[in-house]
């Protein structure tokens, strides 16, 4: 009876913890790489790259003006035209002047 319930409870306990390693293995990732950095004496926000990519416009310097509107015939009607117009709808992104990327707020001077 104690036997049963011993490897029982291992069994439970090894379920557990493969259970947490898991869920928590990109947190740890995260936590190991921005300590690894701060070890380095990397900047923790840009790894020393001074620049951080721009949250608005992911990186690309240029918006899809209007993406929140699905149905747009004109547009439609415009990119099926060629490449011509491909361009009709994005906007440069103003957050970092279309660079796609912003000097890191950590380590401009
Ligand atoms: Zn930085
Ligand atoms: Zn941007």
């Amino acid at each position: 009876m104690e036997n049963i319930t011993a490897s029982e409870l291992a069994g439970l306990g090894v379920g557990t913890l493969l259970f947490c390693a898991t869920i928590a293995a990109p947190k740890i990732d995260a936590l190991i790489s921005a300590s690894q950095r701060s070890t380095l004496g990397m900047c923790r926000n840009c790894g020393d790259l001074k620049m951080i990519a721009c949250s608005k416009c992911k990186g690309a310097g240029m918006i899809k003006e209007g993406s929140f509107m699905s149905f747009n015939p004109i547009e439609g009607t415009f990119q099926s035209l060629g490449a011509r117009q491909a361009k009709v709808g994005f906007v440069s992104c103003a957050k970092c002047q279309a660079k796609g990327h912003m000097s890191c707020p950590n380590c401009s001077t």
